[in-house]
């Protein structure tokens, strides 16, 4: 494009040649080269030099260095711009892909993922409409076609691409909402807001379901009030029993139950709520039927634990957290509705994008699906790259290795009488604590407390903690199959190092 025929006429002695090469267009090839060639070394280092998942740096010293920053005066050229993102970020970044990380719920990343991340950003599509995405388009909705089909869906099956899981479960609870209230009460909540009745309106989760789906109770007008949970049973599952027991009392006082969210692979515990007994109560009891698998999708993978998902076929929706167990980085999750008549409840038809006339066969658009997103990334593109290039059973093998491994960890802390394990895990999941028998006098909670900062600030493992019936654990999310029982083994020797040297210091 011609660049100076498009600027108003001026007259040509005053016109100072424009630099556009910091813009992304034909004439910047060489700076993008330049941008993306150093923006690569900072990665490598990333990876070459990191020997710890944290660098251990106070938060008090961090936000001082990016305060000092002078913000009003650019910097001259890349290289000194990385060196300063550097300094404020990739030096004390939390490296995911080390074996001595076992916090939170954060897999290492495909590379083929990563290597689709550098034409997303670039070519920049947006997810909307056909004429921003064009190919964007049929390759979100194949892989949507494909997730369903592993959950075992048939082509009935619809979804979107989310930017997670608690926006996933959101659309969870929005369509059982919605589509209570049309098929039971005539009404239509998209244009009448809730009904009077939507005070009544109750949900059953477990108490270990994912906080999500309060917040999401909350934004839809139904408060929290509206969840009900369900105590889950010894090895933190709902329990179908105490389930059915919720649903007739909240029956018998006035209230009107519309759904059951059930959890494949809780975040604490990575256990699978009994699939297929809460989908026999969600018929029973004509609800709406959702299951929240952001963690537990990995299992769709393989082959060999697939069948811990039986039952999943069974809801009406599913949440999926490709960033969680598949291997992809932040954003990639998935809304997925086993009909997808289901999904017209919450269409709007934003004229402007897509005039009703428009036929949709022809210019098909993503964006009547998405309840919080217009312009929308094309966070599609990573899955397609790792799964064509890695393939389902590569992945699947990773999968079954992290199991394998978090079983082996179970059973080494099961031997060791200086551990308590709350439970066995359905995926990478494990809760306990250090409370070596042979001292006393100490304060279990405590103790475990400040293992846990001791190893945070000494950065050489990382883990999460949570807390069980009011009471601290100790938590491993294990995601990355290079960790081995060999690897948790150490940290296990590093939770008793830090452990014995709390006993010594009471
Ligand atoms: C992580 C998680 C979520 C939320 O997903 P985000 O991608 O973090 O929004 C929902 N449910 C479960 C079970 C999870 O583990």
């Amino acid at each position: 494009m011609d660049h100076e025929a498009l600027t108003p006429a001026e007259p040509l002695a005053r016109r100072t040649s424009p630099s556009y090469e910091d813009i992304f267009y034909e004439g910047s090839e060489k700076e993008y080269r330049k941008a993306i060639q150093i923006a690569r070394e900072y990665v490598s280092q990333f990876l070459q030099k990191n020997t710890t998942p944290f660098s251990g740096i106070k938060p008090a010293n961090l936000s001082a260095i990016i305060n000092e920053i002078d913000f009003d005066t650019p910097l001259e050229s890349y290289e000194s711009l990385f060196e300063e993102v550097k300094a404020i970020y990739v030096d004390h970044a939390t490296a995911f892909h080390l074996p001595g990380y076992i916090a939170h719920l954060n897999c290492p990343v495909a590379i083929p993922a990563l290597a689709a991340e550098v034409l997303i950003s670039a070519i920049n599509s947006s997810q909307d409409t056909y004429d921003q995405s064009a190919g964007g388009t049929f390759i979100e909705r194949k892989l949507i076609n494909w997730t369903g089909k592993q959950i075992g869906f048939d082509q009935n099956c619809d979804g979107i691409f989310n930017a997670g899981g608690s926006q996933s479960n959101l659309m969870g609870l929005l369509l059982a909402r919605d589509y209570y209230a049309l098929t039971h009460l005539k009404h239509t909540i998209k244009l009448a807001g809730n009904p009077p009745e939507a005070t009544k309106f109750r949900v059953f989760v477990s108490d270990k379901s994912h906080f999500s789906n309060l917040k999401n109770a909350s934004i839809m007008g139904l408060g929290e009030q509206a969840i009900i949970k369900i105590k889950t049973d010894r090895s933190f599952r709902m329990h179908p029993g105490r389930l059915e027991d919720a649903i007739l009392k909240e029956r018998q006082s006035g209230n009107i139950p519309i759904a059951i969210i059930g959890t494949a692979g809780t975040t604490d515990f990575g256990n699978i709520d009994p699939l297929a007994d809460l989908a026999n109560l969600a018929k029973t009891y004509g609800l709406w039927y959702h299951i929240d698998a952001a963690y537990g999708c990995g299992l769709l993978l393989t082959d060999k634990y697939r069948h811990l998902l039986n039952g999943i076929e069974l809801a009406d929706s599913v949440t999926i957290d490709y960033h969680k167990s598949f291997f992809q980085p932040i954003s990639s999750s998935a809304f997925i509705v086993k009909n997808k008549l289901h999904l017209n409840i919450i269409k709007h038809h934003a004229d402007y994008l897509n005039p009703p006339e428009q036929d949709y066969e022809e210019l098909p658009a993503q964006i009547n699906k998405s309840i919080t997103q217009s312009t929308r990334r094309f966070d599609a593109l990573k899955l397609w790259c790792t799964l064509r290039l890695m393939g389902k059973e590569k992945l699947g093998d990773y999968t079954n290795r992290i199991i394998e491994a978090a079983k082996e960890t179970a059973i080494m802390m099961d031997a060791d009488d200086d551990f308590d394990l709350l439970s066995h895990s359905d995926m990478g999941a494990l809760v306990f604590r250090y409370s070596p028998k042979h001292s006393k006098g100490y304060d279990v909670c405590k103790m475990n407390e400040n293992i846990k900062k001791a190893m945070f600030f000494e950065g050489k493992a990382l883990v999460a903690s949570t807390k069980v019936n009011g009471e601290f654990y100790l938590k491993f999310t294990m995601t990355n199959p290079i960790t081995t029982a060999n690897h948790t083994r150490n940290i296990l020797n590093i939770i008793k190092k830090h452990g014995q040297n709390y006993l010594q210091s009471i």
